[in-house]
């Protein structure tokens, strides 16, 4: 094992192992430290929303996933009769892809051993401190402790994260106040449809296959059982008498592959970055998983950070730029808070009143803009940064209006020479870098400094089949997660 490296990553779960795939995709040294010898078997997350496949995309990883998974036109937003319709998004993936975590998982980690990544399952990091230069990572591992010295730390270690508290991060928010179940369990009778859900007096309840061809997923919010701590394990007969007491018939479950329970533990970290510690996924953030995006917003955060970290690392860009991943990531993660929140009163209010804002709610999203606005934001197509994370390069400009929103996978036609052949935005980005488009030849060649040039493919095409809200632009330079970064018009340099 080296023992210094550019960034050690605490926590091998799916935000550690994008992290470290987009740092060594960079040519940054990276280390990964899980205390699990072996990964969970058992799935919390079953989706990915289609932010996280465009990120993947962006690497040329989204095959891989698409092949293991389903998609899925809709989703659901609290649990409500009117789904989230998801094909009418403005995306390459107009779809939820229903996938196991281990799956994801799995996918991640055999990307990051592909890409070279110093990865050390068994090790359980205690302890971290910092000076100017970089940080002492210590831990246990079996039959001893281990030492790293790194630049920089990304703790990815979950909701009771060591890297938050030892970096004196405060987790602000509120506490569980009510449990929902979980079980994995095979029906003995089929039920009439292989998904559905039911919200009625007696509480809150999702189905749906588990993808094996023989377990379902059963989800319940049973208020006579939503008090029981969190810690308290599940058993087969308590679910199946909360199903009963819902939908009327246990469907004779048998054989559970996995029960549990879990609460609507609502917090944000402070920062999501002290010194040369930073925070990303659930480290960062908790919630219900209503609207399944936790993972989906970690791995997000994992884009947003691995490129600046290894362009600071790389001598590309000035240390500031690292302050710029709290200011994009952290209302992001406030307002996925408020929507788990908002979605929170819709499944656990069973009285009349409750009932009754769940139609309204429900008749609401029938109407298209008010169906897309919310399908946008679980799917997170409406993650737009407010201020670019450097100062533009000389004689480029933001456009107002579209700072920092997110480019879909545009058709481009090349405009160079005699080339006129039609390619996607996307495949110009598996490398992690800038892209800088050039619409024409002639259009004006910004003078890159030598930091830049490092940093940026450039590519000289027009995107013919939409114009967007850009004006008379020269030039589009998209950052490496796919955010487009500046625009630049006629008459500059
Ligand atoms: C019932 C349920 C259903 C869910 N469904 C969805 C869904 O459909 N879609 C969705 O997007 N999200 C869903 N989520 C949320 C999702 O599971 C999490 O958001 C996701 O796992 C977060 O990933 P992470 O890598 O940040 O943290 P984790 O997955 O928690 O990984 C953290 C890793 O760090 C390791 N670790 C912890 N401490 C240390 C230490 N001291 N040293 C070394 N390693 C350490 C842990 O062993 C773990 O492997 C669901 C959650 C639950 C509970």
């Amino acid at each position: 094992m080296r023992n210094t490296v550019d960034v050690a990553v605490v926590g091998g779960g799916p935000v550690g192992w994008m992290v470290a795939c987009e740092l060594a995709l960079a040519g940054v040294s990276v280390s990964v430290h899980e205390r699990r010898t072996e990964r969970v078997k058992q799935s919390r997350a079953m989706t990915l929303h289609p932010r996280s496949l465009e990120i993947l995309a962006l690497r040329g990883l989204a095959d891989r996933f698409l092949a293991r998974g389903l998609p899925l036109p809709t989703a659901h937003y609290g649990v409500l009769d009117t789904r989230l319709d998801f094909s009418a998004l403005d995306t390459a993936f107009p779809f939820t892809l229903f996938i196991p975590q281990a799956v994801t998982e799995a996918l991640l980690e055999e990307r990051a051993r592909e890409l070279g990544v110093d990865i050390h399952r068994g090790h359980q990091v205690t302890g971290l401190r910092q000076d100017p230069e970089g940080v002492d990572v210590e831990g246990t591992r079996e039959g001893g402790t281990f030492r790293v010295r790194a630049r920089y730390v990304v703790g990815a270690d979950g909701a009771r994260s060591i890297a938050r508290t030892l970096a004196g991060i405060p987790f602000q928010g509120t506490e569980t106040t009510m449990s929902l179940m979980l079980g994995d369990v095979v029906f003995g009778t089929l039920p009439d449809q292989p998904a559905w859900t039911t919200v009625n007096e007696h509480g809150t309840l999702m189905v749906a296959p588990l993808g094996d061809g023989r377990h379902h997923r059963v989800v319940m919010n049973d208020p006579l059982r939503s008090g029981v701590p969190v810690s308290e394990p599940v058993t087969l007969e308590e679910l199946a008498r909360s199903l009963r007491s819902i939908e009327g018939s246990d469907f004779g479950m048998h054989s559970p592959l996995w029960l549990s329970r879990f609460g609507n533990e609502t917090k944000l970290a402070a920062t999501y970055r002290s010194g040369r510690v930073f925070l990303a996924g659930d480290a960062a953030h908790i919630h219900l998983p209503a609207g399944g995006q936790g993972l989906n917003v970690g791995l997000q955060d994992a884009m947003n950070l691995g490129w600046k970290l290894a362009g600071v690392l790389r001598g590309l860009a000035p240390e500031a730029l690292l302050d710029s991943y709290h200011r994009e990531r952290h209302p992001v993660g406030a307002s996925l808070l408020r929507n788990t929140l908002s979605q929170t009163a819709l499944i656990s209010t069973f009285n009349p009143a409750g009932l009754a804002l769940r139609e309204t709610v429900s008749a609401l999203l029938t109407l298209p803009d008010a169906n897309r606005k919310l399908a946008e934001q679980i799917a997170a197509l409406d993650v737009a940064y407010a201020e670019p994370p450097l100062p533009a390069p000389p004689g480029l400009d933001t456009v107002s209006g579209l700072p920092g929103g997110r480019l879909p996978d545009l058709i481009l036609r090349g405009t160079e020479g005699a080339s006129h052949s039609l390619y996607s935005l996307y495949s110009l980005m598996h490398e992690g870098r800038w892209l800088l488009l050039r619409r024409e030849d002639s259009a004006p060649r910004p003078a890159l400094t030598a930091a830049w040039a490092e940093w940026t493919n450039v590519v000289t095409a027009d995107i013919p089949a939409r114009e967007k809200d850009w004006g008379a632009w020269t030039s589009l330079w998209v950052r490496p997660d796919g955010h487009l970064g500046y625009v630049a018009h006629g008459g500059t340099p």
